[in-house]
């Protein structure tokens, strides 16, 4: 038998356009590395991180696309059982953020109507003076019940507070829709024994 505890798995998706800085914000949270070159993710992949929200062990599944989000054709399998979503944007490209919208929409048809949602404006750092325009972004995520994060994966701004706040809802949500107990996780959820660390699919450009 394990001596260590068990853990609830939970799956996020990454979604949005090619080139906003997906893998950068999986790669800066999981590994808390940064490239300047990051190649367009040749394989559908996920990374784990474990977490402790308030006493309970979390994995976090983080799913990232395979670069197929430039054909819009991510699959079902993507989005199986997904508990939460990212959908990231390009501060600096408006046209990233208009595309939102679609990938929301595929989401809801795709996955759960009640799944988790956070929107992240990455790349924060190529603003000056920290000027951001974001007042749309922030009333198109409260219209959708979405949680909005201003991020930079190069330097590091709100990465933890964006993964942090989404396991946190994704736990709550279960805690109170499922009648999870945070002491006695309910028979039938997906429960699963930690597993030693695992190479990280995902690799920095070297
Ligand atoms: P993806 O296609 O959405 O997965 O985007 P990538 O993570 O591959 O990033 C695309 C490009 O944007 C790469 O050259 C990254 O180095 C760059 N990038 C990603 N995040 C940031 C950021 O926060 N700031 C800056 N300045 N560049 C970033
Ligand atoms: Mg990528």
């Amino acid at each position: 038998m394990s001596s260590k505890p068990s853990s609830l798995t939970f799956k996020l998706v990454l979604l949005g356009d090619g080139r906003v800085g997906k893998t950068s914000l999986v790669l800066r949270y999981v590994n808390n590395v940064f490239c300047e070159k990051q190649q367009a993710t040749v394989q559908a992949s996920y990374l784990t991180k474990r977490l402790v929200i308030e006493g309970v062990p979390i994995t976090l599944a983080i799913w990232d696309t395979a670069g197929q989000e430039r054909f819009h054709a991510l699959g079902p399998i993507y989005y199986r059982d997904a508990d939460a979503a990212l959908l990231v944007y390009d501060i600096m490209d408006n046209d990233s953020f208009i595309r939102v919208r679609n990938w929301v929409k595929e989401l809801q048809q795709m996955a759960s109507k009640a799944i988790i949602m956070a929107i992240a404006a990455n790349k924060s750092d190529l603003v000056r003076a920290k000027k951001f325009d974001v007042q749309e972004a922030e009333s198109y995520a409260t219209s959708i019940g979405a949680k909005f994060f201003v991020t930079s994966a190069k330097v590091g701004t709100g990465i933890d507070e964006v993964f942090l706040d989404i396991a946190t809802r994704v736990l709550q949500k279960k805690i109170s829709s499922e009648g999870l107990s945070p002491t006695r996780p309910r028979k039938g959820m997906l429960i699963i024994d930690d597993e030693p660390e695992k190479e990280p699919q995902m690799k920095c450009c070297s």
